[in-house]
C-alpha cells in the first residue's frame, strides 16, 4: 500500500505519519529529508542541490523525481512508502502516479488533515510554557491545573506574537498552494479527508479504519 498524506503546519502531521509507519511498516518519503541527505552525504546531486539552494533558486522536478524514482524502484519499499511533502502540484501528482505505474504501483490512499485556521490559532495563542518545570499548557485544550505551586500563571510564559503571524501565514500559504493537487485526487477517489481538530488518539484510530478499510 502507498499513501500520501496531506496537512497544514500544526495539523499533526508529523505524529500520524510516524503513526503509520509504526503500524503498518511503511516507509516515510519526506522530499526536504531526502533533499538534506542528499546534501549531507555530499553526492554529486547534493553538490549540485546546494549550490542551487545557495543560489536562491528552486530544485527543478525533475531532481526530486529521480530521488523518489530511486525509493519507488526498490524492492525494499515496494507498495511500502508513504508521501509526504509530495506531490505539492498536479504536475507532480500526475508524475509520481506515472512513477508509480512504471513499477506496477500505484496510490491507494490520500490522507487529508484537515484543521481551521481558527484551531491552529487557539493552539498558538493558548500554548504557554511552565518556566520552573518546562511542562507545556493550552489554555483551551490542557489549561495548566489550578492551585498548582509550580505551574502558577505567574510562571507561565507566552511565545511572541510574530510565532502567530508566521503560523497564519503558512497556513494559508499552504492551504491555497495545496488546493490543486487536492482537487486531483477527489477527482480520483482517494480522497480521505480526516479532521485533525481531535485528539491524537482519535485521529490515529480513524486513519487506521481507512486503511484497514482499503487493505480489506
Ligand atoms: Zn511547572
Amino acid at each position: 500500500m502507498n499513501i500520501v498524506i496531506f496537512g497544514p503546519p500544526g495539523a499533526g502531521k508529523g505524529t500520524q505519519s510516524n503513526f503509520i509507519v509504526k503500524k503498518y511498516k511503511l516507509h516515510q518519503l519526506s522530499t526536504g529529508e531526502l533533499l538534506r541527505n542528499e546534501i549531507r552525504n555530499k553526492t554529486d546531486l547534493g553538490k549540485k542541490i546546494s549550490s542551487l539552494m545557495n543560489s536562491g533558486k528552486l530544485v527543478s522536478d525533475q531532481v526530486v523525481s529521480n530521488l523518489i524514482e530511486k525509493f519507488i524502484s526498490d524492492n525494499k519499499y515496494n507498495n511500502r512508502l508513504i508521501f509526504d511533502g509530495y506531490p505539492r502540484n498536479k504536475l507532480q501528482a500526475n508524475n509520481l502516479k506515472d512513477l508509480l505505474k512504471k513499477y506496477d504501483q500505484e496510490i491507494d490512499l490520500v490522507l487529508k488533515l484537515s484543521i481551521s485556521l481558527d484551531a491552529i490559532k487557539k493552539r498558538i495563542t493558548g500554548r504557554s510554557v511552565c518556566s520552573i518545570c518546562g511542562k507545556i499548557y493550552n489554555k483551551f485544550f490542557n489549561p495548566a491545573p489550578v492551585n498548582s505551586e509550580c505551574c502558577a500563571s505567574k510562571f507561565l510564559q507566552k511565545r511572541s506574537d510574530d510565532t502567530l503571524d508566521i503560523a497564519v501565514t503558512r497556513y494559508q500559504t499552504y492551504e491555497k498552494n495545496i488546493a490543486p493537487v487536492i482537487d486531483f485526487y477527489k477527482q480520483t477517489n482517494l480522497l480521505r479527508v480526516v479532521n485533525g481538530e481531535r485528539s491524537i488518539v482519535e485521529i490515529s484510530k480513524e486513519i487506521s479504519d481507512l486503511i484497514e478499510g482499503i487493505k480489506g
